[in-house]
């Protein structure tokens, strides 16, 4: 139609829950927030009425904190209905970190994919009380800047042991194509991936919600990291590919309920945007790569605006993220700095 603006994000709710409280944002759908202790200072997670018990999705961070909430919830907004299923989206530990607390104290059933339970539990039982030297290697290649990297050394390397709630053996696999029932709503499983490997967002076939965990979160652009375990990976691909496939899902009327910000309807549109992001960042990126640059180098470009101190390391792992990528896809060669860093630089 002439003169009709094409439909734009919009938030259907101005504010999120208090702690220890829940909105009903649709019939047996509650939206509730967990507090974080870091610059992202909140997870949703949300749990779905299946009658005599609940399904929640995601668990926040480990803490006494959280646990401490979670039972407000339970006898509060939960009205005392026990919690049978635990959907964890992806393996970050502000998704999974009390997944193992409910199984094991609530009997509850876990469901996640099979790459987040494998990694949630392999990370979360390797407890390195010394900075691993391949984690120290890693950053030196990024050219982590001298005074953070001391400072890093000076302090606990990040264990998920400390933020994620010890994992019990036994969960339940959905993956790719499959429904899964929950909240009176059929919802078919598509995997993300990128933010995280076989990253699970749940689309209902019933209505117009999708609970898209951080593969879909409104108005920040989802972490793509690279880390010592796969120093080589390209989750700019990975996350280009996912956000492509489920592009074809998305319509303007359905209701986003993702993992961190605000719920919000105008999918199409904040597809579009979380793809072209990173194509904007890729061409900014290969523009100031006329000269040699290491990953720490290159945060100008990417984020255009200062990264402050509590989000170096997620600027740097992004980094790296990105000139993999264009390392992958043959745009850019690298070699090595005296300091050890890895330097790129455009071809030709
Ligand atoms: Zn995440």
């Amino acid at each position: 139609m002439d003169g009709v603006q094409p439909p734009a994000i919009r938030y259907p709710w101005s504010e999120p829950p208090a702690p220890g409280e829940a909105i009903e944002v649709a019939d047996g759908v509650l939206w509730m927030r967990l507090p974080l202790p870091m610059a992202l200072d909140h997870v949703n997670v949300y749990a779905l009425d299946d009658g005599d018990s609940w399904t929640v999705i995601d668990t926040g961070m480990s803490s006494k904190k959280t646990r401490g909430i979670w039972e407000q919830l339970m006898s509060g907004p939960l009205s005392g209905k026990p919690v049978k299923r635990i959907v964890v989206t992806h393996h970050h530990p502000d998704h999974v970190g009390n997944a193992g607390w409910f199984q094991s104290e609530h009997g509850a059933e876990l469901i996640t994919s099979r790459t987040a339970w494998l990694f949630a539990r392999m990370l979360t039982l390797d407890v390195q009380e010394n900075w691993p030297q391949e984690t120290l290697d890693f950053y030196r290649s990024a050219g982590m800047a001298a005074d953070v990297l001391e400072k890093r050394m000076a302090e606990r390397p990040f264990n998920f042991s400390d933020t994620v709630y010890p994992m019990p053996l036994g969960f339940t696999r959905i993956k790719q194509g499959d429904v899964i029932h929950m909240g009176g709503r059929d919802w078919d499983v598509h995997m993300g991936n990128g933010h995280a490997p076989e990253h699970a967002t749940f689309w209902s076939r019933d209505d117009n919600l999708v609970l898209t965990g951080d593969q879909i979160i409104s108005s920040i652009s989802p972490n793509l990291g690279v880390y010592a375990t796969e120093p080589m990976a390209d989750p700019v691909s990975d996350w280009l590919e996912a956000c492509e496939r489920l592009q074809s899902l998305a319509h303007p009327d359905q209701l986003v309920l993702g993992g961190h910000k605000l719920p919000f309807t105008g999918l199409p549109v904040r597809m579009r945007q979380l793809i072209e992001n990173h194509h904007g960042a890729l061409a900014r990126l290969i523009d100031e790569l006329d000269t040699p640059k290491a990953a720490a180098d290159c945060f100008a470009p990417l984020f255009k605006r200062p990264i402050r101190e509590g989000e170096y390391g997620l600027a740097l792992v992004e980094a790296v993220a990105h000139l993999n990528h264009l390392y992958h896809i043959g745009s850019v060669s690298r070699s090595r700095r005296v300091d050890g860093a890895w330097e790129y630089q455009r071809k030709g």
